[in-house]
């Protein structure tokens, strides 16, 4: 198997030297209080496996920001395991749920440990394009009405959205899933990253969804620690004992020390997370206008690490965005995503590129100098 398009563009950007502004982790970490909770609990002898479904004290904690964030409340006991990050949540909801020949559907462009998981499970892919117009980015109910069969068995969706920072609106989409009683996994790595004053809606908080739906979310993006990979699967007790049983022979359990800082940071430090989305909003306009600057169309980015460009009058006939990043890394020393290696449809998304902002600020002033020559 081939290296996924991250480990492809970071090894790249190395390679020139560029700012990597393709895989979306920080150039900072997490709160300071966190960080040394998680070395005093090392070096204080915490240090060998925790339960299978996670330390309670840090299931509590899950639980108790549920509660306080969204009036929705899980049983840390029997409704929540801890994972490792959000992509074990993934893989273990997928295998618990899917066998062979069944369809899981996927909006594209969508993250790509979607489709590993699902050719894992031996289950098929049954993708729909994501609607883009000037209000924004929407699913489309009929198409997604169209895509399902009697061998669905499980819908993922992904809010807010990776690649496009879209933070969807789920009505429609949540009427369809009761209509046909699916199952969902609801990725919400990026639930805390929204801005313009939004609030994120989990999936399990429209009706009729808590009993149909598995949610996935990290500490990566939340607290600045995306090598802690530690996070979370909420949902209902019978779904959540699937995918725990799926998870004991992923991983068994993950890096134990990490789940007392997570548990301290979700209780202690939400005024930490809501100033790192203040610069992160920041960035983000700094970086669209550099982009527009340079001679690029920038769609609106609403929440998660991300924005996307539309590369088409920089392309010649013969070009994807593939070709156009490859290019900006050797010539200009910044890295970017191409958006069509997130689907199965590319040349649906060939003139889009996915640039992250989630650095600091030293960071994103060098990448829009070096963009800045893009243009000229
Ligand atoms: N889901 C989405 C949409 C992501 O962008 C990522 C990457 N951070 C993940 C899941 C994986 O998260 P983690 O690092 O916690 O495994
Ligand atoms: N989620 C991050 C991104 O989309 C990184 C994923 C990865 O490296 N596998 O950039």
């Amino acid at each position: 198997m081939a290296d996924n398009i991250f480990s492809t563009i970071t090894a790249l950007a190395a390679q020139h030297d560029a700012i990597n502004l393709g895989q979306g982790f920080p150039d900072f970490s997490g709160p300071e209080r966190m960080l040394s909770i998680a070395s005093q609990e090392i070096l204080n002898g915490n240090n060998q496996y925790a339960p299978l479904r996670g330390l309670p004290t840090f299931l509590t904690a899950v639980s108790e920001q549920r509660e306080r964030n969204y009036g929705l409340s899980f049983d840390p006991e029997t409704e929540i395991v801890a994972t490792v990050g959000a992509t074990e949540g993934i893989a273990a909801t997928v295998l618990s749920q899917v066998g062979p020949n069944d369809e899981v559907i996927c909006f594209e462009p969508y993250y790509d440990a979607y489709a590993a998981a699902i050719d894992l499970a031996g289950g098929r892919r049954v993708s729909v394009p994501l609607i883009h117009d000037d209000s924004g980015w929407q699913i489309d109910t009929d198409a997604f009405r169209r895509a399902i069969s009697p061998s669905t068995r499980l819908v993922i969706i992904n809010n807010p959205h990776n690649p496009t920072g879209a933070v969807l609106d789920l009505t429609e989409f949540s009427g369809v899933c009761r209509e046909h009683d699916l199952t969902v996994l609801s990725d919400e790595a990026y639930e805390y990253l929204v801005y313009d004053g939004r609030r994120h809606v989990p999936t399990a908080a429209y009706p009729g969804m808590p009993e149909r739906t598995v949610t996935v979310g990290s500490a990566a993006k939340t607290f600045a620690v995306t090598g802690w990979k530690t996070g979370w699967a909420l949902g209902p007790t019978r779904l959540i004992a699937e995918v725990t049983a799926a998870k004991q022979y992923l991983t068994f359990v993950g890096f134990t020390p990490a789940q007392p800082a997570i548990a301290y940071a979700l209780r202690e430090e939400m005024g930490w997370v809501s100033s790192m989305v203040s610069s992160l909003q920041e960035q983000r306009d700094l970086l669209a206008s550099s982009l527009r600057e340079a001679g690029l169309k920038v769609l609106d980015s609403q929440g998660t690490f991300f924005l996307l460009a539309d590369v088409t009058t920089h392309l010649s006939p013969s070009q994807t965005g593939a070709d156009w990043c490859r290019a900006l890394i050797e010539k200009y020393g910044v890295a970017a995503i191409p958006v069509e290696v997130f689907a199965d449809h590319p040349e649906k998304w060939s003139h889009l590129v996915r640039f992250t902002y989630c650095k600091g600020q030293e960071t994103m002033a060098e990448a829009r100098r070096r963009l800045s020559r893009v243009g000229e």
